[in-house]
């Protein structure tokens, strides 16, 4: 049996209890498919509230 660490909730489990490697659990693959997502789209649209608020302050 080997233990591994899980990508997403960082706990170590044995990859032979897994149905979902190499997360620990289907949610846990889940959860990072949709955080990868997130990452993706926020890099390509970026709210930048301060430096928009800066903007209003010196007109
Ligand atoms: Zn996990």
């Amino acid at each position: 049996m080997s233990a591994q660490r899980c990508p997403a909730c960082e706990k170590l489990f044995l990859s032979a209890q897994s149905s979902a490697k190499p997360f620990c659990s289907e949610r846990c693959r889940q959860i990072d498919l949709g955080l990868w997502l997130e990452e993706r789209h926020s890099v390509a649209v970026r709210p930048d509230e301060k430096s928009e608020e800066e903007i209003t302050l010196d007109f």
